[in-house]
């Protein structure tokens, strides 16, 4: 058999990711000659650095190097890149991923979501929050609010859509159907704010993209009250799904890697 093809997901932390987890087991049910591993990547230049990858075929990139991996491809016009391909020719393709991931996981979730959501929440102004906010141009008004009010009316100018004061959290839950945190309020079960989700509409959905713990207290507040809600597995799975098409060029199964990831959740 030939060398098997090498891909990686690369990030400075990276031993905590899920995506060798998600990668190997697709691998092992499509039956491909190929591995995957976590690699650490801590560089001051880090586009040198990735352009000086060896032997790799593909990789997924995570924080803090997606602006880095977007200006390391050779044709790639996008601020950020989450999906790496090394072509035979020796250029490297870059793709974001983490938008259309974010989609597939909500229509998952909401099918019906576009007939439901005129107004968008999102908590964040960070770099998952841009992804999701350029993903969701046109699906309904985009509202963000985020601690640093700058950075959210940053981030609201560049998707058409309105920035409001994270002191204004009850106005803003009370008017969206569509709320999404994109922070990292939540992470590692901490309690965060008193969510006003006392406020929200009947039939909104509620998102954290936050999945260690999977049941933030967030999602926990908004199941309690009857609720839609999306939990941040669906993301990591989607992207990670379309990033699998980019490389080996078949859909892998999200819902048999969803199944091995809540196992190394829980291990
Ligand atoms: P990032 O660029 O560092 O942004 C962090 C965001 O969190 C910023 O908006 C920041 O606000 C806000 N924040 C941090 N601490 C806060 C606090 N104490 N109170 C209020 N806001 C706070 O990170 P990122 O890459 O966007 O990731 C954000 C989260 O999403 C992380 O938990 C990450 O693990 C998760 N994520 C999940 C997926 C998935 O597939 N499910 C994908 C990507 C990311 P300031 O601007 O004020 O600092």
């Amino acid at each position: 058999m030939s060398k098997p093809a090498r891909y990686a997901v690369i990030g400075d932390p990276v031993s905590h990711s899920l995506s060798p987890v998600m990668h190997n087991g697709w691998i092992a049910d499509h039956g491909l000659n190929a591995t995957y591993e976590a690699l650490l990547l801590r560089s001051d230049d880090p586009v040198t650095a990735i352009r000086g990858l060896e032997g790799f075929a593909g990789a997924n990139v995570t924080v803090p190097h997606k602006e880095a991996a977007a200006r390391a491809a050779t044709d790639f016009t996008g601020a950020v890149a989450n999906t790496l391909r090394w072509e035979r020719d020796g250029r490297i393709s870059a793709f974001n991923t983490d938008g259309d991931g974010f989609l597939d996981a909500l229509t998952e979730a909401a099918p019906d979501w576009r007939a439901r959501v005129s107004q968008i929440l999102i908590l964040g102004a960070g770099g998952a929050a841009r992804g999701i906010a350029e993903a969701l141009e046109g699906a309904g008004e985009i509202v963000i609010t985020n601690r640093t009010f700058a950075r959210a009316a940053e981030l609201a100018r560049a998707v058409g859509g309105r920035a409001v004061e994270w002191s204004a959290l009850g106005d803003a839950f009370a008017e969206a159907d569509l709320i999404i945190n994109a922070t990292t309020l939540g992470l590692g079960g901490s309690a965060g704010p008193a969510w006003p989700i006392a406020r929200v509409k009947q039939g909104a959905i509620v998102s954290d993209i936050v999945y260690r713990p999977l049941e933030t207290p967030l999602l926990a507040a908004a199941r309690a009250r009857g609720l839609t809600t999306m939990d941040g597995l669906g993301m990591l799975l989607h992207q990670g799904a379309r990033a699998f098409e980019l490389w080996f060029g078949v859909k892998p199964d999200a819902g048999k890697a969803r199944a091995r990831l809540i196992e190394a959740l829980n291990s």
